[in-house]
């Protein structure tokens, strides 16, 4: 796993991306190796992950090597689902799995204002209760369409969502298939966008 630290470090708020957590669902990962390349922001502040999920990206699989839906292993209101074997199943137990403990360390340490986590396919921004504003925003700059959704038990931005009650954390499912490279540039701008203005 790599994270990419870009921009003004010492930027009051910051952004961190994550452009894969089910190995399956790899076209964010476009846009965060843009943002990697790009010329870092002059006064904002960016956290860049590719993947979570390196070994069920290698695989081609949602979940990790252990079988785990990454997404429903987080402790935020965890509970068992499903069976190994299962393509959503939650672990034997909170943050039993590395990638999990990774993404809490780095979250708790960085405490960004805004996480914003690439999935597919569905082609939606979705997000809950006080992340909504943003991801509103987010949605409106993309082009997709918002749904205002339940966080589902286990996932990433539900944890965060009740551990950083003043961050936002969202999810943006991308349509199906690779980015253009013109669509992969307007998440980029989008998400530079948050990143100068994150509470507007
Ligand atoms: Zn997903």
């Amino acid at each position: 796993m790599r994270v990419v630290e870009s921009g003004d470090p010492a930027a009051p708020r910051s952004v961190l991306v994550v452009g894969c957590i089910h190995g399956t669902e790899t076209a964010g990962v476009a846009v965060t190796r843009r943002l990697i390349e790009a010329k870092p922001p002059p006064r904002e502040r960016l956290w860049i992950m590719d993947c979570l999920n390196p070994d069920g990206a290698a695989k081609g699989t949602r979940d990790n090597a252990h079988g785990v839906d990454l997404n429903r292993n987080f402790p935020w209101h965890w509970r068992p689902r499903y069976m190994p074997g299962d393509p959503q199943y939650s672990g034997p137990r909170p943050a039993s799995e590395p990638e999990t403990r990774v993404a809490m360390r780095l979250i708790e340490r960085i405490r960004p204002t805004v996480t914003i986590w690439f999935h597919q396919p569905v082609g939606i921004v979705r997000a809950f209760g006080h992340s909504a504003l943003v991801a509103r925003r987010f949605a409106h700059l993309t082009g997709l369409p918002f749904r205002l959704l339940p966080w589902l038990s286990g996932s990433a931005s539900n944890w965060q969502n009740h551990r950083f009650p003043h961050a936002a954390s969202f999810v943006v499912e991308l349509p199906p298939g690779p980015l253009s490279r013109a669509a992969a540039a307007r998440y980029v701008r989008a998400i530079r966008t948050l990143a100068a203005c994150p509470e507007s």
